[in-house]
C-alpha cells in the first residue's frame, strides 16, 4: 500500500491503491469457479460473512470474561481449554486442540507461529498481518522483551516472558490479567475491554 503525507489529497477516491496482488488472483479464481459453476456465490458469501462476523476476537473475549468471573470455568479453560472453549460454542477448524496459558504478576504469555501462521481462528478470528510475518516469527523467540517494547507494553524485569509456538496441532490462547477496579463490571462488560492483541500476548487489557 502507498504510504502518502494525510492530507496531500482531498481527492483520495482518484488515488485509491491498486487491489494486492492475492487480492486479484482471489477475484479471478473465484471468478472463475463461479463461472464454471463450480461453486455456490450464496455458499462463498456465507463463508466469508463466517470469518468476518461469526468467528473472531469477541468469541475469545467472552472466554476470558467467563474464566475472570468464574473460577471453576477458569479451571476447566487451563485443564482443557478445547472442552472449556466448546461450551461457549466454539471450536472447530483450526480450534481443534486448543491451550489456555494465564497471565499473572510475574509471568507474561505471548503467542506466535514460528513456522507459518498457525493461529486460533475459533476464538481469535483470522490472524493479523503482523503475525504472519518474518520478523514477529522469528524476533519474538529471540527478543520478546523488544517485541512487546514496540507494541508499547514494557515488562518489569521480574517477570517471566513466556513464548508459545503454535502449531497446526496445538494453538494457544493467553488468559490476560483482569484488570484491577473491574469489581463491578458484569461479564458483558469485561468481554468487551478484552482485545485481541491481550489474547496474543502483545498487550494487557486495561480499563
Ligand atoms: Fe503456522
Amino acid at each position: 500500500m502507498e504510504a502518502r503525507a494525510a492530507g496531500e489529497h482531498s481527492h483520495t477516491h482518484e488515488h485509491q491503491a491498486v487491489p494486492s496482488d492475492p487480492a486479484l488472483r482471489v477475484k479471478a479464481l473465484e471468478s472463475l469457479l463461479i463461472e464454471k459453476g463450480l461453486v455456490d456465490p450464496a455458499a462463498l458469501d456465507a463463508l466469508i460473512d463466517t470469518y468476518e462476523n461469526k468467528i473472531g476476537p469477541r468469541n475469545g473475549a467472552r472466554v476470558v470474561a467467563r474464566a475472570w468471573v468464574d473460577p471453576a470455568y477458569r479451571q476447566r479453560l487451563l485443564a482443557n481449554a478445547t472442552a472449556a472453549i466448546g461450551e461457549l460454542g466454539y471450536g472447530g477448524t483450526q480450534g481443534e486442540h486448543m491451550v489456555a496459558v494465564e497471565n499473572g504478576p510475574k509471568v507474561h504469555n505471548l503467542i506466535v507461529c514460528t513456522l507459518c501462521s498457525c493461529y486460533p481462528w475459533s476464538v481469535l478470528g483470522l490472524p493479523p498481518v503482523w503475525y504472519k510475518s518474518a520478523p514477529y516469527r522469528s524476533r519474538s523467540v529471540i527478543d520478546p522483551r523488544g517485541v512487546l517494547r514496540e507494541f508499547g507494553l514494557e515488562l518489569a524485569e521480574d517477570v517471566e516472558v513466556r513464548v508459545w509456538d503454535s502449531t497446526a496441532e496445538l494453538r494457544y490462547l493467553v488468559l490476560p490479567e483482569r484488570p484491577a477496579g473491574t469489581d463491578r463490571l458484569g461479564e458483558e462488560e469485561l468481554a468487551a475491554l478484552v482485545t485481541r492483541d491481550a489474547m496474543i500476548g502483545v498487550a494487557k487489557v486495561s480499563v
